[in-house]
């Protein structure tokens, strides 16, 4: 199988040379959006997301769902029939009945998603429009807006990327030029507190979350409007928040003690923060980070890590490992590098790593199996025949389940791929 190369330039970006970027295009292994769902339906309090999709949709949530303990029901599939797909029934009618019936029977549900799917825009339901038209049914007691999450070309974590900048168009304005922070990136609500009164003891604020638990809680966009990504997936939502005049704060991502730092100070630069006043308030968090590193440094220093292309966190993840547990890069590989979000991450990574965006998936397994690394991080289709082959796996997605964002998230980040080696050593003996 022949893959096409693009070998193309360094790019500067902050303190030194981007590493050379290798572009694939050819077959892809990926999750699709829809798996986004998972976490934002655990997220989002009032919300709901009504998959309009096929049976297969229907088992790749649940199965996706099945992952997390405490799944609750606040999504559901509208199946489309065959019937449907024969063009033998109205499929909006029966969705706009699908919808009334889940209203009538959840009052609690205050914002409807209707998650668009390889199938429904197969036959081009138009969903924008069933959403307008349901609106209009609905409001004022529910919002119904609609995004896709379908799987042709997408990865896994877009799907959070399309929900949240359908959300931007629903956030209340304001025309206050006074500055206030929203945090972008669904967060586990435990990190969110962490965050928040962070923000706080620097008398950084008012400070929002995207998406935020209920409702209520949305953050509202004016001139004044910063905002902070806590993901590296989410570049149509910084396009939309963007067009609605928010400013991005440049940063690294919140993970790792340094990372969290580097994140947390580019706020504080915006905000005007005394920088003694900084080293005050991260010194402990910092400091209770490192020690809680220290133990995975052992296990983990100086081991090989490849990552095939998955959840678009490869790049701050492979940062963290290699600064700060001392893992040698192989192959960092990302479905898509959007160059300016992570400038001021790919400034910190080793000049000779191997960076690749795209995929062609043989040839990426060639590549993984010469350098033989000691851990390899992938989707679950890649994972079983690379065990079976001998190598060490740790599943992408489990990264975008757990919650690792933050000081004290850390070491839950290091374990998760301390435990895999550690597993492995004991097999051995
Ligand atoms: S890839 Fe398409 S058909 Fe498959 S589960 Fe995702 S949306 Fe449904």
């Amino acid at each position: 199988m022949t893959h096409s190369l693009d070998i193309g330039h360094s790019r500067k970006a902050g303190k030194s040379a981007v590493p050379e970027i290798l572009r694939e295009r050819g077959q892809r292994e990926v999750f699709c959006g829809l798996t986004g769902i998972v976490w934002l339906h655990r997220k989002m309090q009032d919300a709901f997301f009504l998959v309009v999709g096929s049976r297969t949709c229907a088992h790749l949530i649940q199965s996706a769902a099945g992952v997390m303990i405490f799944a609750e029901p606040r999504f559901a599939t509208a199946i489309i029939e065959e019937r449907d797909l024969a063009g033998m029934a109205d499929v909006n009618d029966e969705l706009d009945k699908t919808v009334t019936r889940l209203l009538e029977r959840r009052p609690e549900i205050k914002l409807l998603f209707l998650v668009g799917s390889c199938p429904s825009e197969v036959i081009k339901l138009d969903l924008s429009r069933a959403a307008a038209r349901l609106s209009k049914l609905h409001s004022p007691a529910v919002r119904i807006l609609n995004y896709s999450g379908s799987g042709i070309e997408t990865t896994f974590t877009q799907g959070e990327d399309a929900c949240l900048s359908s959300l931007v168009a629903e956030l209340p304005r304001s025309e206050s030029a006074e500055k206030s922070l929203i945090v972008v990136g669904s967060l586990a609500d435990v990190v969110e507190d962490q965050f928040a009164r962070m923000f706080e003891a620097l008398g950084i604020g008012p400070v929002a979350f995207l998406p935020a638990r209920n409702l209520d809680a949305l953050p509202s966009l004016g001139p004044g409007s910063r905002y902070l990504l806590a993901q590296p997936f989410l570049g149509d939502t910084a396009r939309a928040l963007e067009a609605q005049g928010a400013r991005r704060i440049a940063a690294p991502f919140p993970l790792g003690v340094e990372g969290t730092t580097e994140w947390l100070r580019a706020a504080a630069v915006a905000w005007g923060v005394d920088p003694d006043h900084f080293e005050t308030v991260t010194e402990m968090p910092r400091a209770r980070g490192e020690r809680a590193l220290e133990r995975y440094r052992q296990t983990l220093n100086d081991k090989s890590v490849f990552f095939f292309p998955d959840s678009q966190l490869e790049v701050p993840l492979a940062r963290f490992l290699s600064r700060e547990l001392g893992m040698r890069l192989t192959e960092v590989g990302t479905p898509y590098l959007h160059a300016e979000h992570l400038a001021d991450e790919l400034s910190l990574l080793p000049a000779d790593v191997l960076l690749s965006e795209g995929q062609d998936v043989e040839c990426q397994l060639d590549r993984c199996r010469s350098f033989a690394p000691d851990i390899t991080v992938c989707g679950l289709g890649l994972a079983n025949p690379l065990e079976a082959e001998g190598l060490t796996t740790k599943w992408a997605i489990e990264l975008v389940f757990t919650p690792i964002h933050g000081y004290e998230q850390c070491a839950d980040l290091a374990e998760l791929f301390a435990r895999p080696l550690v597993r492995k050593t004991r097999l051995a003996v």
